[in-house]
């Protein structure tokens, strides 16, 4: 049995606590379950605006928050001490253009995970706007404090690997492989689990990949091999996984594994005429010229005959959700 106390009745914040009649919270007390219930309630979170449309407001303020958890911080903590945070995340793993922490910090109440309210004591919801938002300028002056359930805290506070499975799974959903550590290293997490738990097609797709691009990289022609392994050679996908990108050719390069990582940061992408773009917010020394900028309009290696480049629709989903506009003059 897990006591479903909360972790912090007595402070200031002491009032921002679950709803009485919150089903959650009864399941969680509930023993045997409360594992399976958590994980499903994250699973459950609401993330995407449209069709493959990226928007990981609410999987980067849950990490920024287990991070903290994580850190043996718990308990409410105002917007605008993750204000600044979660913007910078927005803008370094986001969709182009992806800002407006205020959103998940707000949204994220009607996942049944998250607690909303104002430390002067007002009422937030009275100031939401069509869209249902409470606007930022609202969220700072009435000083809004959010929360995970106190109850989820005790239970991940017992269980650690449990923040590890979380964080994991939110990672999986939103974001490809290569991004996961850094995205881990930004908000702070101190403690991790393995997250890259690819598909069982995945070694069918890096293997075609990599069998009709001659195990070459598409855009520098780097061809590592170590013993008889393939060495700093993957297969990449350009729709990413975790926004239904197929495993087939059309949506496969061969990269080595540093245009792989900038293919997936949007550093790099492929233009409507097949040739690599590069983001003008790429910058750095000589080296990166050399290995990165330098490849501004070059045209991807060809995949052996009968097969395949990416193709557009692939693309350009890569270029509207991921590349970082604008792209630098060939
Ligand atoms: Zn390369």
């Amino acid at each position: 049995m897990v006591p479903a106390r909360p972790l912090c009745g007595g402070s200031r914040w002491g009032r921002l606590r679950s709803p009485s009649d919150g089903s959650l919270t009864h399941e969680l007390t509930n023993d045997g379950r409360t594992e399976r219930t958590l994980l499903e309630a994250f699973d459950s979170i609401r993330c995407f605006t449209g069709k493959h449309g990226r928007a990981p407001h609410k999987p980067l303020l849950l990490l920024l928050v287990l991070a903290r958890l994580q850190r043996g911080d718990a308990g409410p903590i105002e917007f605008s001490e993750v204000e600044q945070k979660l913007l910078h995340l927005l803008e370094d793993f986001g969709p182009p253009g992806a800002k407006h922490p205020e959103y998940p910090f707000w949204r994220l109440r009607s996942d049944r995970v998250w607690l909303v309210e104002s430390a002067k004591g007002t009422d937030l919801a009275a100031f939401e706007n069509s869209s249902h938002d409470v606007p930022v300028s609202r969220l700072r002056d009435e000083r809004a404090v959010g929360r995970l359930l106190p109850e989820i805290e005790t239970v991940l506070t017992a269980r650690p690997s449990l923040v590890n499975e979380i964080a994991a799974r939110l990672l999986e959903r939103s974001f490809p492989p290569t991004l996961h550590d850094d995205i881990l290293d930004a908000v702070g997490m101190p403690y991790r689990a393995e997250t890259d738990r690819r598909r069982p097609r995945d070694a069918d797709f890096r293997e075609l990949i990599l069998r009709i691009y001659e195990r070459r990289c598409a855009m520098c022609g780097f061809d590592g091999r170590l013993g008889r392994a393939d060495f700093g050679v993957e297969a990449a996908h350009v729709q990413w996984h975790a926004f239904d990108g197929p495993d087939i050719e059309e949506n496969g390069l061969c990269l080595c594994s540093l245009h792989h990582k900038a293919l997936d940061a949007g550093a790099l992408g492929v233009g409507e005429d097949g040739r690599v773009l590069v983001s003008e917010h790429l910058c750095g020394g000589s080296r990166v010229h050399e290995w990165l900028i330098g490849l501004c309009g070059r045209p991807l290696s060809v995949p052996t005959q009968g097969h395949m480049l990416p193709q557009p629709a692939f693309t350009k989903w890569h270029r509207e959700q991921v590349f970082r506009d604008p792209p630098r003059a060939t």
